[in-house]
């Protein structure tokens, strides 16, 4: 059986049961269960949209504590270019580059650097392969990835078998830093700064590898405060020239971003989970115009807009565009044919968490009767049985984890019911006892 981390987990205190999430949860992962909310690990993409949406804090995104540098001899900060979009003002991407050296990390190697190999790779790709089922499908946001996976295994063909960004970086960074301190590859720990929860789980559990080469994952809102306050000490001469990526690479972080590093016109961006779903649908369909590459983002604006940054994604990106005006296109090529290290090793298989049955026609069978159980459902879902809607509800009645009495317009019925056989169980009491001829007393 296969096993599940997730970034995303519920503060069981915290919650309240108030339906807000199951009825977010794009893969309707989310029941409530006896007052509080439960998430289903098979189906959770870990996209962050619970969080977002809970108005009581109780559902959270796990990541690794800054202490963590501690465990390795040498480290290695990986920031994500969304990262330098936290800051206002900010004019030099040394500037915070040199913050994280100062934080403690022996050294920096930026994931914008990775991404421009990307985005050659997978030109070279578009242009060198003629068939290849199009259009793409970037591989990059990990929440997108696993909710094809779960939801649109059609699209699987379609998806770019190229490894993130962060995992090329925390391969080359890792390499590169053994061969020049001479320590093996386990004492030395590449550590991404990540804008959400998706990428703590994609480390923790990849797709695409067998191994990711990252070894931990904090959150940009955990060394925010630390780097603003040293930022703020670094003056223009303590600041080594660290940057070594251009407008292409630090673009990745905003929607677009990725798309129009392929330089070509045939291409569509996509942002937020309700629209990467419905262009997904579309995909499916085939209603979309030939198209070469679809980047699709989890997170409303792209990465700027994962649960774990500080700035809202809009003035962020604003910031972006300002940070980059003076920057080269691009830094970072590949030098020949794509090398192995940016290549998936490990195939992404359908997971058939929402299919009824493992036999068609069992499964049949099951969306018949589900069909019959919801009809007899109110049909407006409320969401009062925990469920996001009276079809999960009758989907979850058939897989056996729930009743239908959890339906309070169910159990409103059943009690009328009851009431009513009482009443004229009493009626005809009432009656009997009419009949009775008086007792004369003789
Ligand atoms: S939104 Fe979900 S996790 Fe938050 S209190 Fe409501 S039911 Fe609980
Ligand atoms: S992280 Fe996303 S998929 Fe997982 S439970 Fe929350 S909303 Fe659903």
């Amino acid at each position: 059986m296969e096993q599940f981390f997730h970034s995303v987990t519920l503060d069981k205190e915290l919650c309240k049961g108030c339906i807000n999430c199951v009825k977010r949860c794009p893969t309707e992962a989310i029941r409530v269960r006896d007052g509080k909310a439960v998430i289903m690990a098979e189906r959770c993409i870990d996209c962050g949209e619970c969080i977002r949406i809970c108005p009581h804090h109780a559902k959270r995104a796990t990541s690794d504590p800054l202490s963590i540098l501690k465990q390795y001899p040498y480290t290695i900060a990986l920031p994500a270019p969304s990262l330098y979009a936290q800051f206002a003002n900010l004019e030099d991407i040394d500037l915070p580059l040199n913050a994280l050296k100062k934080m403690g990390f022996d050294e920096v190697f930026e994931v914008s650097k990775a991404a421009e190999l990307v985005s050659d790779a997978t030109c070279r790709i578009l242009d060198g392969n003629p068939d290849l089922p199009k259009p793409l499908i970037s591989s990059a946001c990990p929440a997108v990835l696993r909710l094809i996976r779960v939801r649109f295994p059609q699209l699987l063909p379609n998806v770019l078998k190229l490894n993130a960004p962060i995992e090329v970086a925390a391969r080359r960074a890792k390499r590169e830093a053994a061969r020049k301190t001479g320590l093996p590859l386990k004492d030395i720990g590449a550590i991404f700064i990540s804008p959400c929860p998706a990428k703590v789980t994609a480390v923790k559990m990849p797709l695409g590898t067998e191994n990711s080469w990252v070894d931990a994952v904090v959150a940009i809102k955990d060394v925010y405060p630390a780097m603003l306050g040293l930022m703020k000490e670094l003056s223009d001469s303590d600041c080594s020239e660290l940057s070594d990526s251009g407008r292409m690479g630090i673009s990745w972080c905003i929607s677009g971003g990725e798309a129009s590093a392929l330089l070509k016109e045939q291409y569509l961006a996509a942002d937020g989970i309700e629209n990467v779903i419905s262009v997904l649908e579309d995909l499916e369909d085939e209603k979309l115009p030939a198209l070469d590459f679809v980047e699709l983002n989890a997170c409303s604006g792209g990465c700027v807009g994962g649960v774990l940054t500080v700035e809202n994604p809009y003035v962020a990106r604003v910031r972006l565009k300002q940070l980059r005006k003076y920057l080269p296109l691009s830094r970072n090529h590949i030098e020949d044919k794509v090398p192995d290290e940016l290549q998936w090793d490990a195939d992404v298989a359908y997971t058939p968490v929402l299919e009824l049955d493992e036999d068609i026609g069992i499964a049949m069978s099951k969306l018949r009767e589900m069909s019959q159980i919801e009809q007899r459902l109110a049909g407006i879902d409320c969401g009062s049985c925990g469920a996001p809607t009276c079809r999960a509800l009758a989907e979850d009645i058939v897989r056996g984890t729930a009743s239908e009495e959890q339906c309070i317009f169910k159990l409103r019925e059943q009690v009328q019911s009851l009431q009513d056989e009482l009443s004229s169980l009493q009626h005809k009491a009432d009656k009997e006892n009419q009949e009775i001829p008086p007792d004369d007393g003789q």
